[in-house]
């Protein structure tokens, strides 16, 4: 099988349903080959965008979606060559995984020598060899989703579009199908976009995360950017959990950090600093060696980690992540030493 990916472009991309308006007007490219994550809470316009890129809906008028150098903004779904999966992978239930998965190459009127060929790989790829000639219903979920994978995929689209695929599944599977995506999204180098409302999924599987709400592009970047570097306290709010400090502590620390505290674009514009971190960027001491100092309110033994919440260093309390088998007991006073690189100021 061959994907010969295509950069797409949005420009201007709004849509308005019975006058109200769902997506403001959006600008977005995505690199050939690149996997560009939609991530943002339900109802912010995830599932609109794609569905524009998808050929499901035109924008409004203004609007315009180009594939490579091609405008595709008037051409429907089954003229994009775009590979669509559904959260509810909307598998035809009369037709085995054979039939399901050779259904587009099938109606393309292909020659079935070359379908079955097509199809044989596909099953392969997706270890579904043994299920070839099972209906449906007698698959697991993550086996469901392989197979809704693997029919979007039969054409060899230039984009391969994922609508929470993997937000049916119990959480356990979630994890190993979320390495399993993406080790098949970098095995096939296609252009994909990527819906979810799960931050661990946007992490792992994005190249580039799109962080959305109420109809609006909060931030694009890295994962790592995202996490590390967000530009106002929603995305930082949203992806991850974050600490805000306040008060002498915290100017002290802007003080002595000066310009090194790294501060996203357009600060300057912005109200007074605040300065946050993340609760795996701090250490717990005793209360005699740091300055900043609080008491244990809570103790959640993760396993791999502990969650501390501390209360009396800051307006909320705070969450610090300590190795798993680190203990400490609720009412005891620490300390709370904050690595200077986990800092992040945000307006
Ligand atoms: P979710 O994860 O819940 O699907 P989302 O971020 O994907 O959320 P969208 O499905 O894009 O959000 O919906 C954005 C807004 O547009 C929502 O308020 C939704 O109710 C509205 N909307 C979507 N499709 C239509 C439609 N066909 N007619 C009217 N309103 C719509």
């Amino acid at each position: 099988m061959k994907f010969t990916p295509v950069p797409i472009a949005l420009a201007q991309c709004s849509k308005t349903f019975h006058g109200t308006r769902v997506l403001e007007p959006i600008d977005l490219t995505i690199g050939a080959g690149e996997t560009l994550v939609l991530l943002g809470p339900s109802g912010c316009g995830k599932t609109t965008t794609l569905r524009i890129v998808a050929g499901l809906e035109t924008p409004d008028a203004g609007g315009a979606v180009f594939f490579g150098g091609d405008d595709v903004t008037r051409l429907p779904i089954e003229r994009r060559q775009v590979g669509m999966v559904f959260q509810s992978y909307a598998l035809f239930p009369n037709l085995t995984v054979r039939g399901n998965v050779g259904y587009g190459l099938k109606i393309a009127k292909t020659e079935p020598a070359l379908v079955r060929k097509r199809v044989d790989e596909l099953l392969a790829m997706m270890r579904l060899e043994a299920h070839a000639d099972k209906a449906i219903h007698q698959l697991s979920g993550g086996q469901r989703q392989r197979v809704a994978l693997a029919r979007a995929l039969a054409r060899e689209p230039r984009v391969l579009l994922l609508d929470e695929p993997l937000t049916a599944l119990d959480a356990r599977l979630r994890d190993t199908l979320r390495r399993d995506m993406n080790t098949l999204l970098r095995g096939l180098g296609i252009t994909t976009v990527y819906v979810t409302h799960d931050q661990a999924e946007a992490m792992e599987l994005g190249d580039r995360i799109v962080v959305m709400s109420a109809g609006r592009i909060e931030q694009i970047g890295t994962p790592r950017e995202i996490y590390y570097r967000p530009v106002n306290r929603a995305v930082a709010q949203f992806v991850g959990t974050i600490n805000r400090l306040a008060g002498q502590w915290q100017e002290n620390a802007l003080a002595t950090a000066g310009g090194c505290i790294d501060t996203p674009e357009g600060f300057a514009h912005g109200g007074p600093p605040e300065l946050f971190f993340r609760p795996e960027d701090a250490r717990l001491v005793a209360p005699e060696r740091a300055s900043l100092r609080g008491v244990v309110e809570t103790v959640s033994f993760l396993g791999e980690r502990t969650r501390v919440t501390v209360t009396g260093a800051a307006p909320e309390a705070l969450v610090i992540d300590v190795a798993g088998r680190s203990q400490w007991a609720p009412g005891s006073a620490v300390g709370i030493e904050i690595a200077a690189e986990g800092l992040i100021a945000l307006p």
